[in-house]
């Protein structure tokens, strides 16, 4: 029998760059690309609806390209150890490579899966597929994880000068046999049963090509412009890579090497990469305080005096983006209907919920993870931790975004509120982020009825503010 290994792929959907079909072609004839479908392995952070949606075209967008060069995917469902161990023996298989994740339930049961395949006398080998640096690589002078940004960066960016150059996808793989147990993609049911998914079919092409289609319209002018445009969520100014980085369909690398392929030095696109950086960051800080998502890491937010009356009526307004402060409603519409929410609106729909709310970060997150695309374990924790400002290189708890402000500054005309709040379209810029302030009779000239078209807003803005600064001090006296 030729000598049969398996690739378990999971967070890492595509052919170039990837680390372990690398080293799974160079040791064997025969390899055997696998994907298991186990969610509950991931609890209680289960892929949600829109990451479901994502996987399902991912793992089409993949069988096609396996296809293109002979082989096959075997897709399964349910437990990983005893399903690798099936096909072990059903292939007759001696070696097992997979790329590495590092969120906690992951880390947990891969341990656990070498563990038990190396008892069984099966190579066992992990790769680094996803980041730039490893989370144990970059250390402070103590030897312990940084805990702030720009210091991890001094010491982390030099190191982009040593990058390897990214793997190329090989021409041509060895044909899978026939007569291995697999089931249909469609089989896994991850497409949502009630059809929301139009607009999500709309903004992505899920896959590697996807990936580069964008990663090409980027480097096509964007990103020499990424330093001011990034703040504008009514320009195309940001890559948009983050739901294919989080499936794996592109490596941070091959996009540096992109990047310095185009002509620009790393210094020339030092904004851009900074950002991919922020990701490197937030992957070490959930490896090193796995309890993250669920805990602040400041402990003296624990006792926070979140609000308890009328939460859950608050919440369900802030998610159905019927708050009546146009940039926030804005953006949880964009994400409602694209399944993404651009950065700086993403910041300010945090503060509004976590700072004028006063509700947890805890159900920020928890919404975001079910209706991003790029619902990230490590990118949301510390995204939500760092507008929440507990978290590590947090903003001060006490610089509260105004949104009104906000909008006015990274959205003067208005454009990007018009088109996600069609109803306060006619309104002049003046009043488009507070249309609460508006005299009356120019919200009828613009044919806007509050209260009925568009909702009062849900807080006093100013009132709310003190309140949560008080909130605050009670913490920090305690603390
Ligand atoms: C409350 C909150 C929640 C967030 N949740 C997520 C999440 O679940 N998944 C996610 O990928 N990002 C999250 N982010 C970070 C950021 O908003 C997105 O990565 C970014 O908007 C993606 O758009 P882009 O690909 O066009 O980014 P670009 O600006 O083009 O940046 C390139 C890449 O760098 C990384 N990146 C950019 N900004 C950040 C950041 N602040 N932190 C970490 N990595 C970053 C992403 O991988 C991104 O694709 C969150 C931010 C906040 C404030």
């Amino acid at each position: 029998m030729p000598e049969t290994a398996i690739v378990w792929l999971r967070r890492d959907l595509r052919l170039a760059d990837n680390p372990a079909l690398r080293a799974a072609l160079a040791a064997s004839e025969r390899v055997i690309p696998v994907y298991i479908c186990a969610p509950d392995e991931e609890s209680p952070w289960q892929p949600g609806g829109a990451t479901r949606w994502w996987l399902h075209h991912a793992l089409r967008a993949l069988e096609a390209a396996l296809a293109q060069r002979g082989a096959r995917l075997i897709v399964a469902r349910g437990e990983t150890l005893p399903t690798l161990r099936a096909l072990i023996a059903q292939t007759g298989a001696s070696r097992c490579f997979w790329n590495r994740l590092y969120d906690p339930a992951t880390v947990e049961r891969d341990k656990d899966v070498k563990q038990a395949l190396r008892a069984d006398g099966i190579h066992c080998e992990s790769h680094n597929g996803a980041l730039l640096f490893e989370p144990w690589e970059i250390k402070t002078g103590g030897g312990g994880p940084y805990k702030v940004f720009s210091a991890y960066w001094r010491r982390a960016a030099p190191r982009l000068a040593q990058l390897q150059a990214p793997l190329p996808a090989p021409d041509a793989l060895p044909p899978v046999p026939s007569g291995i147990d697999s089931m249909p993609v469609e089989g896994l049911d991850l497409l949502p049963r009630i059809r929301w998914d139009a607009g999500l079919a709309e903004a992505w092409q899920p896959g590697e090509d996807g990936a580069h289609a964008l990663l090409e319209r980027f480097l096509a002018g964007p990103v020499d412009r990424y330093g001011e445009a990034r703040d504008l969520p009514a320009e195309p100014g940001t890559s948009r890579l983050s739901p294919h980085l989080h499936r794996g369909e592109i490596t941070p690398r091959q996009i540096i090497a992109a990047v310095r392929r185009s002509g620009r030095a790393d210094a020339d696109a030092e904004p851009f990469l900074r950002e991919l950086g922020w990701r490197e960051f937030s992957h070490q800080m959930l490896y090193h305080f796995p309890h993250t998502p669920l805990e602040p890491l400041d402990p003296r937010f624990a006792d926070f005096p979140w609000r308890t009356e009328q939460a859950e009526t608050l919440l369900a307004s802030w998610q159905r983006g019927r708050t009546g402060i146009p940039i926030v409603d804005a953006g949880m519409r964009e994400l409602w209907h694209t399944g993404w929410m651009h950065n700086r609106v993403r910041m300010i729909v945090a503060s509004l919920l976590t700072k004028n709310l006063r509700l947890p970060w805890q159900d920020g997150a928890r919404w975001f993870w079910d209706t991003l695309v790029d619902a990230d374990l490590a990118n949301n924790t510390q995204g939500w931790q760092w507008t929440a400002g507990c978290g590590a290189d947090a903003a001060p708890y006490f610089r509260i975004f105004n949104p009104v402000r906000q909008g006015e500054r990274f959205d003067p005309d208005g454009a990007y509120v018009r088109r996600w709040c069609p109803e306060l379209g006619r309104l002049p810029k003046k009043w488009i982020h507070q249309p609460g302030e508006a005299p009356d009779d120019v919200l009828s000239a613009c044919g806007v009825r509050l209260g009925k078209d568009y909702p009062h807003p849900l807080v006093d803005l100013k009132a709310s503010r003190k309140d949560a600064l008080a909130a605050f001090d009670a913490i920090k006296s305690a603390g």
